[in-house]
């Protein structure tokens, strides 16, 4: 087996992974990333429901929990953060909305914490507002007719997670960081100033380990008695509606017990689990039941009667590792372990999307403290150009790229508008199965979920990866589509 020798090793390339790696690649420093998955952000940054929070509204913030605080930091650097990555970032706002006067104590509470908050801790947030249910439903024509005003909050914005996770780690290894994929860390040991990390590619030995392993960050933490917290894993469902009724609400919505409807960057809805009916689960079960579906499901239709079971096309769980889960708060876990130096938990908690910036930037003075000497990287390179995505194009840019390759012209995913060229580019940029083709330019993001472009895709991948289509998986591992040839097994030897 191989040994590698790194000096900063990252465990773990969802956000919080990705984005500490770029961190670093800003400074002269031997950083390696590891993955188990065949891309990144397959984990929980894939479940998210891809918003950017900003602190008084749905969630229960409070100044002394470090991920408030980090969310606080991190809301303001994730537009500059999309620009420089060139990934989707759009400013939907949200409405919290009330039936009656009844209804006002959590707006209310609200306004309140965002007039004694936004001076202190929140750069760069514009007011929030109260508005009439005239306004309401002339804003949002489709939400129940019950509701009799709302809070608006205009600095509420949708992002795309894993676009903006695989970015994160293509930037960090265009500017010197090693990134490993399909590497998965199977124990750890601690000698003296040193860790040596068993993964299935070899032995990494290191300095400093984050560890950033998402659901599974506590077992990680166990193998080297660096566990100094617990976690506890609360199943949230999720599920996306066709773009086709991506109009039925404008902004996100949602009421305190009733959970959330928001657009996404890409025209769908999506809605989820409300904070009632969120349970405890077990780690890597990611089954979604009926009770949590239907649950979801009853709860978004309060907000929005025309919401329709027949236009959900897919729907998942995933995990929020919350701190305590009797009193029902999120907290994060970023942090050197009391019990071993040198060794940094990175669990981001929820909403963490939004923290990641932010624990990226807390990341350097944690290790500088911890003895790493960083000095800046001059050769850093903060820009990174990205794919042209042929449906955002005008029909000058189309032509002109049609002109440049013709694979431009060959529409393969029918629903989303995704051409040859789109999935070419992405397998060059990474992409070595379905879901790496999938979350980079969407072919199977529509309502037929690839059940016709999977084919045409499973052939793409095997030609330019040089594979028979039989070698091409949807995840990696044993996730083949295509077991054997059409009546191979008939063939006698
Ligand atoms: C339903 C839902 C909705 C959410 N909505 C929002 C939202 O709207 N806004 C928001 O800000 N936050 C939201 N969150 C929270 C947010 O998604 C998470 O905080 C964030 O994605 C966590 O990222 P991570 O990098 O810590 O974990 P992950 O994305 O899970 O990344 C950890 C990575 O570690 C890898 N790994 C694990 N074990 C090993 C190993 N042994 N070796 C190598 N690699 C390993 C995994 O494969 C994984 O890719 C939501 C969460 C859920 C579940």
């Amino acid at each position: 087996m191989a040994i590698y020798e790194t000096e900063v090793l990252i465990i773990g390339g969802g956000i919080a992974g990705a984005a500490i790696a770029r961190g670093l690649s800003k400074y002269k420093a031997d950083v390696t990333l590891v993955e188990k998955g065949m891309d990144f952000g397959q984990g929980i940054t894939k479940s998210s429901s891809t918003i950017v929070n900003q602190g008084s509204n749905v969630i229960k913030f409070r100044p002394e929990y470090h991920n408030s605080r980090l969310v606080w930091a991190g809301r303001p650097l994730m537009e500059p953060l999309c620009r420089e990555l060139q990934v989707p970032y759009q400013k939907i706002g949200s409405l919290t909305l009330f039936k009656n006067q009844a209804g006002m104590r959590h707006p209310k509470k609200m306004l309140q914490k965002f007039e004694e908050w936004s001076g202190k801790y929140m750069p760069q947030a514009e007011p929030l507002q109260l508005i009439d249910r005239e306004t309401l439903h002339s804003w949002e024509p489709n939400i129940n007719k019950e509701f009799i005003g709302a809070v608006y909050d205009p600095n509420i914005a949708v992002i795309d997670p894993v676009r903006l996770t695989i970015a994160l780690a293509e930037n960090a290894r265009q500017n010197g960081i090693l990134t490993m994929l399909e590497t998965e860390v199977l124990d750890i040991w601690h000698q003296a100033d040193r860790f040596a990390v068993e993964t299935n590619k070899g032995t990494i030995n290191c300095r400093y380990i984050i560890n950033a392993a998402g659901e599974y960050v506590v077992k990680i933490a166990q193998k080297v008695n660096a566990d100094d917290f617990a976690l506890y894993p609360v199943k949230s469902y999720m599920a996306v509606l066709d773009q086709k009724v991506g109009n039925l609400v404008n902004h996100m919505v949602t009421m305190e017990e009733h959970g959330t409807i928001n657009p996404t960057v890409y025209g769908n809805l999506f809605f989820g689990t409300s904070p009632g009916s969120q349970r405890l689960g077990k780690i890597h079960d990611h089954a979604t039941d009926k009770k949590i579906a239907d649950a979801a499901f009853e709860h978004a239709r309060q907000l929005v009667p025309a919401i329709s079971e027949r236009d959900i096309i897919n729907s998942w769980v995933g995990f929020i590792m919350y701190r305590n889960f009797e009193v029902g708060w999120h907290e994060c876990s970023v942090g050197v372990s009391r019990w071993l130096p040198r060794f940094i938990n990175a669990s981001i908690g929820f909403p963490g999307i939004c923290a990641a910036p932010a624990a990226a930037r807390e990341m350097i003075g944690l290790l500088a403290r911890e003895g790493l000497k960083l000095e800046q990287n001059p050769d850093f390179q903060p820009f990174r150009k990205a794919p042209p995505v042929f449906n955002e194009l005008s029909d000058d840019e189309k032509r002109e790229l049609m002109a440049k390759d013709q694979r431009y012209g060959h529409i393969v995913c029918r629903c989303e508008t995704v051409t040859e060229g789109e999935i070419v580019a992405a397998i060059k940029n990474g992409a070595r199965s379905l879901d790496g083709v999938k979350f980079r330019c969407r072919p199977g993001m529509g309502r037929c979920h690839g059940g016709f472009c999977g084919p045409k895709i499973i052939k793409i991948l095997a030609r330019e990866l040089g594979i028979s289509e039989e070698e091409v998986t949807k995840k990696g591992g044993q996730s083949r589509y295509l077991l054997h040839k059409s009546k191979e097994l008939l063939e006698v030897e």
